[in-house]
C-alpha cells in the first residue's frame, strides 16, 4: 500500500472557520464577562435542550466533572453497578464520590450493561446503575428502569457518545434520573472541552448548578460543598457555533459508516453493526471487530498493519477498566466473571470516522484491511 497519503488518526475534530468564530469573541471581550452564567452559558443550555429536546442542561466544563456531579447531586454512596466496557471517566466518577463500581458483563448484541445480569450483582449496599450507551447505541433502557424500580435504585447514564441519538423519534437522554453528556474535542459535538448534566426538574438543575459553582446558593449562603466546574464563555460561544453545523456533520458520519459498510461487507472474519431499527443514530465510531480464527490475524496484527500505513484506529474500548491497576483493589464479585467484555475488548478496534474524512480515504483503510498487508 502506497504511505503517499497524510496521517489518518481515529478522529480529527470539526472546527467551524475561524472567521465565523470571531465575531463571538469580539461579544465576549466587549461584554468582559468571561465565566459564570454568562450570555453564550445561557443561550447554549437553552438552544441545546431544544435542539436535544430534552427539559434542563446544566453546562460543565467537561463530562468527567458532569459525571461527578451528577453522582454526588444525587447522593450516591455504596456500590454502583456498571459497565467495564467504557472509557475509565465512567467508574472514575464512581470512585470519586467514594462510591465502589461493581462491573456487570455486557449484552453481546449491543455491547451495553446486560440487564440479565444487573440484578444477581445488587446487595443491600447497591445504590444506583450506571449504564455507559457505548458508541451512541441505545442501552435497554426500560428494562433498566424496570430493575431500578424495583430495587429502588437510581440510574445515572453516561451519556458520553449518545449526543442527539433518538429512539422511536425521542431523545435517550431522558432516561434515567440523569444523563451526562461529553463535549471534548473527540466527540461529535465539541466545545473544546466541555460536558452537561441533562435533568427533569427544576430544583435538580438548581442543585446542580450549586454544585459546580462552589455550593454557592445565593451571595451569601453555601449550603453544599460544592467544587468550580464551570463551563466558560469561550466554550459556550463554541458550541453556539457548532450547533449550526452538527446535523450536516452527523449526516457525513453517515455517508462514511455506509461507505464502510459497503465495502467491508464480505471481509470474512470482520464484523461491524448493521443499521439498529427505530434509532437516530450519530455515527459517533465505527467500531469493527476482528475474529482472528476467520480473519486469519489478530485484531493487534491489523492494528500494527493500519499504523505501518500511516493510519491510527484505536481500540476503544482495550483493556476494560476492571483490568486497569488502579481496579485492582475493589473485590468486586464479578470482577473475574466478565466473559463478553473481555472477548469484546480483544476483538474491536475503531477505525477512522469524522466529518472531512474522504470516501477515498475510507476505500483505502477498507482495503488494507481486506488486503491484510
Ligand atoms: C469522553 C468520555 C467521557 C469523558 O468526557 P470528558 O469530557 O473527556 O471529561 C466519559 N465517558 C465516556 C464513555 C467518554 O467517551
Amino acid at each position: 500500500m502506497n504511505k503517499k497519503h497524510k496521517r489518518i488518526n481515529v478522529i480529527q475534530p470539526f472546527l467551524p472557520d475561524l472567521k465565523e468564530f470571531i465575531p463571538y469573541l469580539e461579544k465576549i471581550w466587549d461584554s468582559k464577562w468571561l465565566t459564570n452564567n454568562g450570555q453564550f452559558h445561557q443561550q447554549l443550555e437553552k438552544e441545546l435542550a431544544e435542539f436535544l429536546g430534552v427539559k434542563h442542561i446544566c453546562l460543565f466544563a467537561n463530562g468527567t466533572f458532569g459525571l461527578i456531579i451528577a453522582l454526588k447531586a444525587l447522593e450516591i454512596t455504596g456500590e454502583v453497578i456498571t459497565t467495564p466496557y467504557s472509557f475509565v471517566a465512567t467508574s472514575h466518577s464512581i470512585v470519586w464520590n467514594k462510591a465502589t463500581p461493581v462491573f456487570c458483563d455486557i449484552d453481546e448484541n449491543n455491547l451495553n450493561i446486560d440487564p440479565e445480569k444487573i440484578e444477581e450483582l445488587i446487595t443491600n449496599k447497591t445504590t444506583a446503575i450506571m449504564p455507559v450507551h457505548i458508541y451512541g447505541h441505545p442501552c435497554d433502557n426500560e428494562r433498566i428502569q424496570t430493575i431500578a424500580d424495583r430495587h429502588n435504585l437510581k440510574v445515572i447514564y453516561d451519556a458520553a457518545h449518545a449526543f442527539n441519538v433518538k429512539q422511536n423519534d425521542h431523545s435517550i437522554l431522558n432516561w434515567g434520573d440523569l444523563s451526562v453528556l461529553s463535549f471534548h474535542a473527540t466527540k461529535v459535538f465539541n466545545t473544546f472541552e466541555g460536558g452537561a448534566i441533562v435533568c427533569h426538574d427544576k430544583d435538580m438543575k438548581r442543585k446542580i448548578d450549586d454544585l459546580k459553582n462552589f455550593g454557592f446558593h445565593s451571595e451569601t449562603e453555601v449550603a453544599t460543598v460544592g467544587i468550580n466546574a464551570k463551563m466558560n464563555e469561550v466554550q459556550a460561544a463554541m458550541g453556539l457555533l457548532q450547533l449550526k453545523y452538527v446535523e450536516d456533520n452527523i449526516s457525513k458520519r453517515k455517508k462514511i459508516t455506509e461507505y464502510y459498510r459497503k465495502y467491508l461487507k464480505n471481509v470474512e472474519g470482520i464484523k461491524y453493526f448493521s443499521y439498529i431499527p427505530n434509532v437516530t443514530a450519530n455515527y459517533s465510531y465505527f467500531p469493527i471487530f476482528v475474529d482472528k480464527n476467520k480473519y486469519g490475524k489478530t485484531r493487534d496484527e491489523l492494528y500494527e498493519i493500519l499504523k505501518k500505513n500511516n493510519i491510527f484506529p484505536r481500540r476503544y474500548f482495550y483493556p476494560l477498566i476492571s483490568q486497569f491497576s488502579s481496579y485492582q483493589n475493589f473485590d468486586s464479585t464479578s470482577k473475574y466473571n466478565l466473559p463478553i467484555a473481555n472477548k469484546i475488548a480483544e476483538q474491536v478496534l475503531c477505525l477512522p470516522i469524522y466529518p472531512e474524512l474522504d470516501i477515498e480515504n475510507v476505500k483505502l483503510i477498507s482495503e488494507i484491511i481486506k488486503l491484510k498487508k
